[in-house]
């Protein structure tokens, strides 16, 4: 077998994803809905086994992490806090030919000039005029932009406001993080979390963002992944490598991704409060290396914008020593959406056969396959077959995600599972009846063996 992983597109993982029931368009029969997207039934048990994996590592295994699950909606004050209220937005030019909307930093950052993130709208048009001549809209090819303008990203909506002219709307979230900060004194309250500790949670976030594209990359709705990890005081640097590291390891050997598809990448541009921010990047298909999760030393920025507009004290009194100071936060924020396609392009494998055909195949770690057993009669036809193949079926799935399939040849069966990613396929055949073994066929390899149904349970 030959692998022709290097060819793979964007393209590729997209069809896939659709064609077996993993992803689909957002209200497609609607036509669509830019950057919405739907999980199917094969994306919904792979995201959850992501999902568990990440929870697992970062607070069942940790006994100085817990998780928390906040409400989406919170008081309209979190994002003012927060920042987003004012500061949340995508420096943004029309292109006057067709109307095309560019994001003004990255076409810059295109032809090699940074934007520097404190630079105020009219710094910004300053720079843009001056690269005028070298940028062309990404649409049509033409050089004939509008003014920059700041667009902000949060999704408003209108809870408990019947009249829709609220004069301060609700926000849907546009980070999860928020609402560990809003636990915080909870948590200090009713656990036994002392300093150094951390909050865990995965939570929904929405932002409008202006051109949602590359898949699940930039969507309008997403999940991230979070953990806020909370410190004295200037004791951020080691712990802040720790973090990192932990990090790192949970991608190589909890996901098996492949490490040389992975990168750190430091921000150079840090926003006035951070202490340094890191990026871990994946080499997506068709994209190229590319942001999948944020780790950022926050500082004390946090509790302190939280305590000045709740008005609610969150300096932290350390028992021991009574020293009463705010924490210091280390964040880690990864995109769910974006660990999902990391998964699936690293996973994503074609193979051309000793016989000329090819197949394609994920070549998911087994903990994280939608399904971890198939399992066939040989024949449709021989209702004893079925019958047993059934009884196999019921048993391994008290255990395990399993699938019963009895649709067309055995070949075919095996190119769908290999598709989706299943690891081991059992058939069960005239000798099943007499001895209870059956054939268990390897993913990878294909290799096939004879085992006892009792050392499969
Ligand atoms: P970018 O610079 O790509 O817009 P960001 O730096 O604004 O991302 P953060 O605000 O740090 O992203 O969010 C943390 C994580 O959430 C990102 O690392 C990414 O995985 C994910 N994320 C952010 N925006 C989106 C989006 N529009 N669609 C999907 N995932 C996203």
């Amino acid at each position: 077998m030959s692998d022709k992983k290097s060819d793979v597109s964007l393209e590729d993982i997209v069809s896939l994803c659709k064609r077996r029931g993993f992803v689909y368009p957002g209200s497609e029969i609607y036509g669509g809905e830019a950057g919405l997207y739907d999980y199917g039934p094969y994306g919904v048990e792979l995201l959850n086994n992501i999902k568990r994996s990440w929870w697992r590592r970062n607070v069942h295994l940790r006994d100085d992490i817990v998780g928390i699950d906040s409400a989406m909606f919170k008081h309209p004050r979190v994002w003012e806090a927060s920042g987003h209220v004012g500061g949340f937005s995508d420096p943004l030019a029309e292109c006057k030919e067709c109307n095309n909307r560019i994001r003004v930093d990255k076409e810059l950052a295109v032809i090699g000039v940074t934007a520097d993130e404190k630079m105020t709208e009219a710094e910004l048009q300053k720079l843009f005029d001056e690269n005028k001549d070298k940028l062309k809209c990404p649409n049509c090819g033409k050089k004939n932009f509008g003014p920059v303008r700041a667009f902000n990203l949060l999704v408003k909506s209108n809870l408990g406001d019947f009249t829709g002219d609220d004069e301060r709307p609700v926000y849907l979230p546009g980070e999860a993080c928020q609402g560990i900060y809003l636990n915080f004194k909870n948590v200090v309250d009713t656990t036994r979390m002392k300093i150094p500790f951390g909050i865990a949670q995965i939570g929904k976030a929405f932002r409008n963002e202006i051109s949602p594209r590359n898949f699940l990359f930039r969507t309008r709705e997403m999940e991230q992944a979070d953990t806020q990890y909370f410190v004295r005081p200037n004791e951020n640097k080691e712990k802040y490598e720790e973090v990192k590291k932990d990090r790192w390891d949970w991608y190589v050997s909890d996901l098996g991704i492949s490490e040389s598809k992975l990168r750190w990448s430091q921000h150079d541009n840090l926003v006035f409060y951070a202490a340094d921010a890191w990026d871990i990047e994946y080499d997506y298909p068709s994209l190229g290396f590319d942001e999948v999760e944020g780790i950022h030393d926050r500082t004390d920025y946090d509790l302190t914008q939280h305590t000045e507009f709740s008005e609610t004290d969150l300096h932290y009194r350390d028992p021991q020593t009574n020293e009463k100071y705010i924490p210091w936060v280390l964040e880690t924020s990864m995109g769910m959406g974006r660990i999902f396609m990391a998964v699936v392009s690293d996973a994503y494998t074609v193979e051309e056969l000793e016989d000329g055909s090819s197949r394609t195949v994920l070549k998911l770690k087994p903990e994280l396959a939608p399904v971890r057993y198939a399992v066939f009669p040989l024949l449709k036809n021989k209702p004893e077959l079925v019958e047993k193949a059934r009884e196999v079926y019921k048993k391994l799935s008290e255990n395990y995600v399993c699938e019963f399939d009895d649709n067309g040849n055995i070949g075919k069966r095996y190119r769908r599972q290999d598709e989706i990613g299943t690891p081991e396929c059992i058939v069960i055949d005239f000798d099943t009846l007499v001895d209870d073994t059956v054939t268990i066929r390897d993913r990878d390899t294909t290799k096939q063996k004879r085992v006892n149904i009792s050392e499969l349970v």
